[in-house]
C-alpha cells in the first residue's frame, strides 16, 4: 500500500492540494522513516473548506434522517469491509501495534457511523398542551461544526466527532492532528463514496494555527476537540468569545483502585489495559493505581509475569502486542518523566528506559511506592509509565483519589458490589468502571468532569452537541393584549 495520500486536504468531495503551505512530514515511528508529506492549510484552503461547508450544510438539514442515516450505515459497511487496509494505514501513522488497530480503529469509527446512522431518523421534537394552545419543539441543526483531533485515535476520532454532526444534519471540517494526518482523508473518501454530498465532511491539515483559525471564524458554529488541557483552555476561550458550542474531551490522571477482596488476575489485566494499551497513549489511562497494602506484593509480582507477555517489535507484525511512541518528541518526554520518578525517590519495578532497537519504544514502566506529591502521580504523561500507590483506608483513598485537576476516568476493582458502587459513586470522573477498566462502546456517554473536559461523546448524549432545540409556541384562540 502507499502511505501517500492523494492530497493533503479533502474539501468539497475531492483531494486538493496546496504546496505553499508548510511542509509537515509523516514519520512512522516505528522506524523513524519519513512515510508521506501534506501541507498545512493556507488560509484560501481554510476559506474553500468554510465555504464548502457552509454552502453544502441547510439542503443535509433537510434531508430526512432515515436519508442521512442511510449514508453513514453505508460508510459504516465500507470501512468495516476495509479494515485491513485502513488499519495498516492507522499503524503507519501511529505507530500502534497492527494487532490493535484491526479491532479498535476503523471498526470503532464504523460503530460509531452505524449508531448514529441509526439515530439520525429518530430525532424529533416534542409536543408540550397547553390547553387550547401547545409548544411544540424541533431539533434542529448547529450548522458548521470543526472537529480537532488528538494523534492517539485518528480514525476513531474523525468519526466519533463526523458521526454524530453528520446525523444531525452538520457539516463538518476536521483537522487532525499534525502528528497523524493520514486516516482521517481515507474517512472523508469513504463518507463521500457512500454517497455522503460534498462540502459536508472536509479534511483541512495543520499545526495549531489552522486549528486556531477554524475555531475563531464566525462562520463555524460548533467546535469540538480532543487534545490536552492546555490546548483545551485556548480552544474553549476562543469558542466563547464567539459564543460557539464546545465539546472538550481532553487530558486526564485517572485513579484506578484495586481493593483486597479484588480478583487479583483481574485487576492486573485491568492496570495493564489501563496503562500499556497503544503504548499507554489514551486519556483516559488509569495511571493512577491505588493498590490495598495488603495485596500489593502480590499484586507486583504477577503484574511482573504478565509484563514478560509484552511483545516489543515492528507493530505491523501482528505477533507484536506494544508499539512505540508516536513521535520522538512525546518519547523524550515520557523518558524524562520516568527520570523525575527515579530522582523522585520511586521503587522501578519494571522498564524505565528507552529500548535499544530503531523506532520511539519505551519499554512498560511500573514505578511502585508512589506518593501523591510526586511528579509521576500528579502529572498526564501519555505513555507507558503506571505509577502504584499505596492505601488502607476506603475514605482516604477516595479523597487522594479525587485530589487532583483532572476528572476523565476513574476505576475500581472489588468483589464487594456496595463497596463498587459507594466509592464509584464518590470518584469525580465522567467515564467510570467496575471490574475493568476502558472499555469504550459506542453506545455509553464518554467524557471528563473537573478540567478533562465539558460535553459527552458517543450514545444519545452526543445528539445534545451536536444540535439545539427550537420551541415554538402556536395560539389557537385571539390574542390577549393590554391595549
Ligand atoms: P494537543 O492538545 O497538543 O493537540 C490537540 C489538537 O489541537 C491538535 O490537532 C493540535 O494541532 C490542535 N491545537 C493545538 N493548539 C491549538 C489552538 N490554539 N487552537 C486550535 N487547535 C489547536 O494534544 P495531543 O498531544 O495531540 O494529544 C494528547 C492529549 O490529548 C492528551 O492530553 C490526551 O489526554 C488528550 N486526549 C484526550 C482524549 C479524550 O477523549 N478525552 C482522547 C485522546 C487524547
Amino acid at each position: 500500500m502507499t502511505t501517500q495520500p492523494t492530497a493533503s486536504h479533502f474539501i468539497n468531495g475531492a483531494y486538493v492540494e496546496d504546496t505553499s503551505g508548510t511542509e509537515i512530514p509523516v514519520i512512522f515511528p516505528a522506524t523513524g522513516e519519513v512515510i508521506a508529506t501534506v501541507y498545512s492549510a493556507t488560509p484560501a484552503i481554510i476559506d474553500q473548506a468554510l465555504e464548502a461547508a457552509k454552502a453544502a450544510q441547510k439542503a443535509w438539514a433537510k434531508m430526512t434522517g432515515t436519508e442521512r442515516g442511510r449514508i453513514l450505515r453505508r460508510a459504516a459497511d465500507m470501512i468495516r469491509d476495509r479494515n485491513h487496509e485502513l488499519s495498516v494505514l492507522e499503524t503507519y501513522d501511529t505507530g500502534k501495534p497492527l494487532q490493535e488497530t484491526l479491532v479498535a480503529d476503523a471498526t470503532s469509527g464504523a460503530d460509531a457511523l452505524e449508531y448514529f446512522g441509526g439515530l439520525a431518523a429518530t430525532l424529533t421534537g416534542e409536543h408540550i398542551p397547553m390547553g387550547e394552545d401547545w409548544v411544540y419543539t424541533v431539533r434542529e441543526a448547529l450548522g458548521v461544526c470543526v472537529g480537532i483531533g488528538a494523534w492517539n485515535y485518528p480514525t476513531q476520532i474523525a468519526c466519533w466527532k463526523g458521526a454524530p454532526a453528520l446525523a444531525c444534519g452538520n457539516a463538518m471540517i476536521f483537522k487532525p492532528s499534525e502528528t497523524t494526518p493520514l486516516c482521517a482523508l481515507k474517512v472523508a473518501e469513504i463518507l463521500h463514496e457512500a454517497g455522503l454530498p460534498a462540502g459536508l465532511y472536509n479534511v483541512v491539515q495543520g499545526l495549531g494555527d489552522v486549528g486556531a483559525s477554524l475555531v475563531n471564524d464566525p462562520r463555524v458554529d460548533k467546535v469540538s476537540l480532543t487534545g490536552s488541557v492546555p490546548t483545551g483552555k485556548k480552544v474553549y476561550a476562543a469558542a466563547a468569545s464567539g459564543m460557539k458550542h464546545v465539546t472538550m474531551e481532553l487530558g486526564g490522571k485517572s485513579p484506578l483502585i484495586i481493593f483486597d477482596d479484588a480478583d487479583i488476575e483481574n485487576a492486573v489485566g485491568g492496570a495493564i489495559n489501563g496503562n500499556f494499551y497503544s503504548s499507554g497513549q489514551v486519556c483516559s489511562n488509569g495511571t493512577r493505581v491505588f493498590v490495598h497494602k495488603n495485596i500489593k506484593e502480590a499484586f507486583l509480582k504477577r503484574l511482573s509475569e504478565r509484563l514478560e507477555g509484552a511483545v516489543l517489535g515492528n507493530p505491523l507484525d501482528e505477533a507484536v502486542n506494544f508499539g512505540p511512541m508516536v513521535s520522538e518528541r512525546q518519547m523524550g518526554i515520557v523518558l524524562e518523566y520516568i527520570a523525575k520518578g527515579k530522582a523522585e525517590g520511586a521503587r522501578l519495578v519494571a522498564g524505565g528506559e528507552r529500548v535499544d532497537m530503531e523506532g520511539f519504544f519505551v519499554a512498560p514502566t511500573v514505578f511502585a511506592d508512589v506518593t501523591d506529591e510526586m511528579t509521576i502521580a500528579q502529572e498526564e504523561i501519555f505513555g507507558p509509565v503506571m505509577a502504584v500507590l499505596d492505601f488502607d483506608d476506603d475514605d482516604d483513598v477516595i479523597a487522594r483519589a479525587n485530589a487532583t485537576e483532572f476528572g476523565l476516568s476513574a476505576g475500581v476493582f472489588t468483589r464487594d458490589l456496595t463497596r463498587a458502587h459507594r466509592v464509584i459513586g464518590a470518584l469525580e470522573a465522567g467515564s467510570c468502571f467496575i471490574n475493568s477498566y476502558n472499555d469504550a462502546p459506542v453506545e455509553a456517554p464518554f467524557g471528563g468532569v473537573k478540567a478533562s473536559g465539558v460535553g459527552r461523546e458517543n450514545s444519545k448524549e452526543a445528539i445534545q452537541h451536536y444540535s439545539q432545540v427550537k420551541s415554538v409556541y402556536v395560539r389557537m384562540g385571539d390574542v390577549e393584549a393590554a391595549f
